[in-house]
């Protein structure tokens, strides 16, 4: 695998250099080495059929094109700033007002856009009384040259995107995608990708690529970010507003905490090697999955049946996190009375009762129906992780494995799933309550 992605770098390159060298824009002419550097390991490592790097579509000026496509008339007109092989400089022109950006050079056609005053755009050609301007990595129109004035921009700064401010922000290029976010204000970026009508701007700290509407883009410039610069506009972007619902326990911290465990195997149940440590803790990573795929926080005490933790641990873990909900969960015992069947849970604080109540109706709601269990109750009892916890901490007795039936149901995924699930829709109406 190595051998082969190493190979395909290399051929990759390969095909890159020449690409380039076929193409009329120069290396030279590409906004940044930077941004060269990310969008060829975005290809590498994303490679997309239908999205072409941003050099192959670009229509980023360049002093090689603009010097070429002049006519005698234009390059008479250019004084301030002529565009030369080696002037270091490439041509913009600022807009005197609000301008109408047409299609073509012919006033019968129609509008393309109307661009506010003071818009920066670059120059892609000029013929007779008009100019052809870049608007994004996609889109170009006419503006007459009397309509605008023409600056020099020092080919080191960098041509950005500008993204209008409440542009969404996509996790693809389409609207089928995600909306990630939404801008708070204007942005400028390096664009990596186009891909169609979209254009990708930056990507999430997780890797995902986030993508904008060239519609809602225009040519900019400046001075390369720096790439701390960078890395805070990404951040500002992650942190921009959410479209997207968040998550339902986005923000909670869940303690999930599975009774015994190790040299601690909690209740044996009698003529079978079933321990209490063994379900608790199937239970419990069922629960926290449920929590997770909810964008809770969640913290096991434990997560193996050789792990032995402490009841002081498990509660400090509590405290120190700042559980919004702490669990507690083990199968009940009572040897003396086979028939005897149910969930218990047991809370200590008075802030603990709403949890305590809102579990045992949800897991008795998830348990009571197939396996016909009864004596369910909520028990005020002094127990360790309870008493010691400063947290809304509840222990919740699953089922008793002195009971025959409710223990062969225990040894079953189904059984794991119903008590977590129970507890789920218990921690869920309590936090929104
Ligand atoms: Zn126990």
């Amino acid at each position: 695998m190595f051998l082969l992605s190493q190979l395909n770098r290399v051929v990759f390159v390969l095909l890159m250099a020449m690409i380039l060298h076929m193409l009329p824009i120069h290396n030279h002419s590409l906004p940044s080495s930077a941004s060269v550097t990310t969008s060829t390991e975005d290809q590498i490592t994303n490679p997309t059929p239908q999205t072409t790097s941003i050099q192959n579509r670009s229509i980023l000026p360049n002093s090689d094109q603009v010097a070429g496509s002049l006519q005698p008339s234009a390059t008479s007109a250019q004084t301030e700033a002529p565009a030369t092989k080696d002037s270091g400089t490439v041509n913009w022109v600022r807009m005197k007002g609000t301008t109408e950006i047409r299609t073509e050079p012919d006033p019968s056609k129609p509008d393309l856009l109307i661009v506010t005053a003071n818009e920066a755009l670059p120059v892609l050609q000029q013929t007779g009384d008009w100019i052809e301007v870049g608007l994004n990595t996609d889109q170009r129109g006419w503006i007459r040259k009397s309509e605008a004035t023409t600056i020099s921009v020092p080919a080191a700064d960098t041509q950005l995107l500008k993204v209008n401010k409440n542009t969404s922000v996509y996790l693809g290029p389409d609207e089928s995608f995600d909306q990630a976010y939404r801008l708070k204000a204007t942005a400028s970026f390096i664009p990596k990708m186009v891909s169609g009508k979209w254009i990708e701007v930056a990507e999430q700290k997780d890797g995902k690529p986030l993508w904008v509407p060239t519609s809602q883009a225009i040519w900019t410039y400046g001075e390369q970010p720096a790439i701390e610069a960078w890395s805070q506009d990404v951040q500002a972007l992650s942190s921009a507003a959410k479209l997207k619902q968040k998550l339902p326990l986005e923000g909670k911290t869940i303690v999930v905490d599975p009774g015994h465990g190790g040299s601690d195997p909690g209740a044996i149940a009698s003529g079978k090697p079933v321990y209490e440590r063994d379900i608790n803790l199937a239970a419990a990573q069922v629960l926290a999955n449920k929590l997770k795929s909810a964008g809770a926080n969640v913290i096991m005490t434990r997560t193996s049946n050789d792990q032995t933790v402490s009841l002081a641990q498990r509660v400090q873990i509590s405290n120190d996190n700042k559980a919004d909900v702490f669990v507690s969960i083990h199968q009940n015992m009572y040897q003396q009375d086979p028939s005897v069947s149910g969930t218990i849970t047991y809370y200590e604080s008075p802030n603990s009762k709403q949890l305590a109540e809102k579990i045992e109706t949800a897991t008795t709601g998830q348990l009571s129906s197939k396996q016909g269990q009864q004596n369910e109750q909520i028990e005020k009892e002094q127990l360790y992780v309870l008493k010691h916890n400063t947290r809304p901490a509840v222990l919740i007795e699953g089922c008793f494995l002195s009971n025959p039936s409710e223990l062969n149901a225990s040894l079953l995924p189904s059984y794991h799933e119903k008590l977590a699930a129970g507890i789920y829709q218990g921690i869920f109406s309590y936090l929104h309550a």
